[in-house]
């Protein structure tokens, strides 16, 4: 095979006269030595996934592949509802967000200067959101509906004053998948669960919360005051699980007085995908929103005045709040609420509610007809749903899916039936004559729970409906945007690499996104063999034995292997251990997901080298000896060091009775060099939009397989509506679908079948090959602030700032904003220590861009020395005015100690002049405290705009 056909050097950006150079700067003659000097001989192995894993085969042939596992799947017609509908992904947004890699390569937007387009787009759907809910503040997106209603349960037990016994209140006619997620989370609480019907609203003891379904999952839509009334009379608090579409038609939780809802916002737009990825949503009423869970965007203004957008109040929530923080939450939903948006923006009022209206006119006509040729139907309001009850059930369930439909068959004698937006008359035809019933013609009754409020009046739901104007404004949003597509995103610990395109073809693909997760096995034939073949390869990368695709973030991935090592434990008779030993280092979500499965966080200390201080380790397992449940690490570490105590650490933590738990946030330092289920963990999990390519899409969507050794494989997550989706002793699933965010899968899929296990290992040794290369380059200009063996880090690299910033006044936050002038994304700021930047290039970058990033740093630390020399002070500095937008380099009244050129062009005329093109940020350095100290989360309404 020729030599330019190879996936793997595509993918990997050093060439090979790049590898060779790199290994020179440092001192080698081969990967081979160079990785043997960097990786600790008890951990490191060579060839082994080279075995496991099939030799690589080329893009063309990699995508024909997949397209034969996809055809296995079969494409029915869906009215199975149960949360996940059918919808239309406007052409315009499917080509130009979910398609284009300027919207799904981006970063989560902690520099929100150079992210103003995306969180322009989630400010929307925030706004659309309160709008639909008639609720006052809503979130930037929640990992699904059924997860958000347990954030939901956990957000109403925190601001719970009252006695710790009370119960959770949910309805019995939720979703199962939502029951079933609100269980599995409410145990390890010892939360108790109650469900009733709300026939009665009687509620005997004390209940700090109920979650009522409007419409429900029969399809009823009724009228939820009286339950409100009684539910908010005990104190306690109202959470009503909603659908997006049907608000448009009627009345709001809001309106009703109701204090959270909770819901998903799929059907805007997003194709159901075999359950996922979609945005759920979390809105709530003022009062609550500093206990909101997940990321919110809000409004501020930047140094010159201007409004500007930016993640307000729990900004790094985890990381500051730990386990006290509100939810392990961090990668979220982010493109998935940006397309769910721009669906809003495209139909505009009117336009949903048409849409709704004929799905609406859709279910009563159906129902009309099959009342009219004597099938039992209920007579209650609905929306999109009919329920039918007759004996006949399985024989009609079965029919339908022969003429190509399938139904929802609720019991052996019930059947439901969900119109949604790809429905057609044709459609209600055929439904009809599979039921023995023909058209009669209903009208929709006259209904007191209409909807009377105006929603979305705001100009941005009622300016793009052409598409013209709406090609245009998603271009001059995602113009505002850093993303891969531009430049190198050095994140450390976020693992910013190529986001092939070839990688990315399978997912728009109707025979993976149209899959309903509900439906019949045989028809997911071709995901079946997905799944099992990616995880057969997860497996044989790990070392470890079993593992779940379910968890849809590292975050959830987390609370699944800590529930697994709490089921597992309580299996032993070992209930009173609870105690989770985690390093100060440690990623902020690790505690929060720790507290989430019901464990108490106890922090170890670290060396002055950043490793895990063993002294301290050895004190805490003899303190806790006999409640201890796990140690919680993460390897190569968050200082991005190789520990060659890693498997002596294991042992101590096995000696003791505990399981060890590694945080595989940073497998890329570890594919094909080493594996934790065989170095001594018991637990991990991976982050699939990490290591394995799933881009960030800004903020999420993500994958977070749970992956165990043997023992703990009967408690990994399961799922009522599949019982192949896990063990039958598992504890309930994590996310609502049984898969998690299965469209998504074909990513890594594609990635690994095009990499096969010599180009992965190679992968592996070029990050850490790339990052040794920075840092032995940078550390003449900044300290490099922890090393490994012989001097060697792994696959990124922090550096020290905190003495300049002593001497100087130049912080972090200065050089972060100074690389925004050079078109770069900063690297991760402040974590894992204040005052310092993380910096992780990856293996897709080549050595001109790392050269290009150094020359950055260079510039900036030449800006940093005149601070220094005294020549100028900070304030005055071209440090402390970045990032330099437009408005402020043309200004008559320019009157800075540096030029205009200095200002735009920091490193002279070669670089972005002319021809090169230059990234301008559209706003000045935001105020974040102005912004937390007057709250803003959704655009003001169309009034008071007026009145400005
Ligand atoms: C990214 C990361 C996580 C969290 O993963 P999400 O997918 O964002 O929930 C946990 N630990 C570490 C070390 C990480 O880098």
């Amino acid at each position: 095979m020729s030599h330019r056909s190879d996936f793997t050097d595509r993918h990997i950006g050093p060439n090979q006269y790049q590898i060779q150079t790199m290994l020179l700067e440092l001192g080698f003659k081969d990967l081979d030595s160079f990785i043997k000097s960097v990786v600790p001989n008890n951990i490191h192995i060579k060839g082994e996934i080279e075995k496991a894993i099939p030799s690589a085969i080329s893009e063309t042939a990699a995508l024909a592949e997949i397209s034969e596992i996809a055809k296995k799947n079969s494409i029915k017609k869906n009215f199975i509802g149960s949360g996940y509908y059918g919808t239309i992904t406007p052409a315009v947004i499917l080509r130009n967000v979910l398609e284009n890699p300027g919207w799904y390569t981006a970063y989560t937007p902690y520099q929100p200067e150079i992210a103003q387009g995306r969180l322009e787009a989630i400010f929307a759907f925030q706004t659309a959101v309160t709008d639909l809910t008639g609720l006052d503040i809503a979130n930037a997106s929640m990992l699904d509906e059924a997860t958000a209603t347990a954030e939901a349960m956990t957000l109403a037990r925190r601001v719970w004053q009252g006695s710790d016994e009370a119960a959770f209140v949910i309805d019995t006619n939720l979703h199962p998948h939502v029951k079933a997620v609100v269980h599995t989370r409410a145990k390890p609480l010892k939360i108790k669960v109650i469900e009733i019907d709300f026939s009665s609203t009687d509620f005997a003891g004390d209940i700090f919360a109920a979650v009522i379904a409007y419409p429900n999952s029969t399809g009823e839509v009724k009228d939820i005051s009286k339950i409100i009334a009684s539910v908010q009379s005990k104190s306690a608090l109202v959470i009503v699980n909603c659908d997006l579409l049907a608000l448009t038609l009627f009345k709001t939780p809001g309106e009703y007085g109701a204090d959270i809802a909770v819901g998903s916002a799929q059907r805007f737009g997003v194709p159901v995908g075999y359950g996922g990825p979609h945005a759920g949503f979390l809105a709530v009423r003022t009062g609550l929103e500093r206990s909101l869970p997940g990321r919110l965007v809000g409004q501020s203004v930047d140094t010159h005045g201007n409004l500007a957008f930016r993640l307000a109040l729990q900004t790094r929530e985890q990381h500051i709040r730990r386990d006290k923080a509100t939810s392990n939450i961090c990668t979220a939903q982010v493109l998935l609420a940006v397309i769910a948006a721009f669906y809003t923006m495209w139909h505009g009022p009117q336009g949903l509610k048409a849409i709704a209206s004929r799905v609406q006119g859709f279910a009563y006509n159906f129902r009309g007809a099959l009342r009219s040729s004597g099938f039992d139907v209920a007579n209650y309001e609905i929306f999109d749903t009919v329920l039918i009850n007759t004996e006949k059930a399985r024989q009609i369930f079965d029919k339908a899916a022969q003429s190509g439909f399938n139904i929802r068959l609720v019991s052996n004698n019930s059947l439901s039936v969900s119109f949604d937006e790809q429905s057609t008359e044709n459609d209600l035809s055929q439904l009809l004559t599979i039921f023995g019933s023909k058209l009669d013609s209903s009208e929709i009754p006259a209904s007191n729970l209409a909807r009377k409020t105006d929603f979305l009046s705001h100009p941005i739901f009622n300016t793009y409906h052409s598409e013209t104007a709406m090609l245009r404004h998603i271009r001059t949003l995602s113009d505002r945007d850093l993303a891969l597509d531009r430049t190198m995103i050095p994140l450390g610990s976020c693992t910013m690499k190529l986001n092939a395109t070839s990688e990315m073809i399978p997912i728009t693909w109707p025979e993976f996104n149209s899959i309903h997760p509900f439906g019949p096995a045989d028809q997911a034939a071709g995901y079946t063999q997905l799944i099992k073949l990616l995880s057969d390869w997860l497996i044989s990368i790990t070392g470890y034995d079993a593992v779940s695709l379910q968890p849809n973030a590292g975050s959830q991935g987390e609370f699944a292997g800590l529930l697994a090592i709490r089921n597992y434990l309580d299996s032993k008779g070992e209930s009173a251990r609870d105690i989770c030993l985690i390093p100060s280092s440690a990623h902020g979500t690790n505690a929060a997901s720790a507290v989430m499965a019901g464990m108490k966080v106890i922090v170890i200390a670290c060396d002055e080298n950043g490793n895990v201080s063993l002294e301290d380790l050895k004190l805490k397992i003899t303190q806790y000896r006999s409640t201890l449940a796990a140690l919680m690490v993460t390897y190569p570490s968050t200082h991005g060091v190789f520990e060659s105590a890693i498997s002596q650490i294991c042992e101590m933590i096995h000696e003791a009775g505990g399981q060890v738990y590694v945080d595989g946030a940073n497998l890329n330092a570890l594919v094909g060099v080493a594996k934790p289920g065989k170095f001594g963990a018991d637990v991990s999990h991976l982050n699939l939009h990490k290591t394995f390519c799933i881009p960030h899409g800004g903020g999420g969507p993500g994958v977070g397989p749970v992956i165990a050794r043997k023992h703990l494989a009967p408690f990994l997550p399961n799922h009522p509506a599949n019982s192949s989706a896990g063990p039958t002793t598992g504890p309930g699933p994590v996310s609502g679908a049984p898969f998690g965010s299965a469209s998504i899968l074909p990513i890594s899929w594609m990635y690994i079948r095009m990499m096969g296990g010599a180009g992965l290992t190679k992968a592996t040794e070029v990050a850490i090959l790339s990052a040794n290369y920075i840092a032995k380059k940078i550390e003449r200009l900044f300290p490099v602030l922890y090393k490994g063996q012989n001097g060697f880090i792994a696959h990124e690299c922090i550096i020290d700032i905190r003495e300049l910033t002593k001497n100087t006044g130049v912080t972090v936050d200065d050089i972060a904003k100074r690389l925004m002038d050079h078109g770069f994304h900063s690297p991760t700021v402040s974590f894992p220590v204040a005052g310092t930047m993380m910096i992780e290039p990856t293996e897709s970058e080549d050595v001109r861009e790392l050269d290009r990033f150094l020359s950055a740093m260079e510039s900036i630390r030449a800006e940093i020395a005149e601070v220094e020399a005294k020549q100028v002070s900070i304030e005055d500095s071209p440090l402390r005015h970045a990032p330099h937008t437009i408005g402020d380099l043309v200004r008559n009244d320019w009157d800075r100690k540096y030029s205009r050129l200095i200002g735009a062009f920091p490193n002279g005329e070669s670089f972005g002049m002319g021809r090169g093109g230059k990234y301008l940020p559209t706003v000045g350095r935001i105020d974040g405290v102005y912004g937390d100290r007057n709250l803003v989360c959704s655009c003001l309404p169309i009034e008071e705009l007026a009145s400005n």
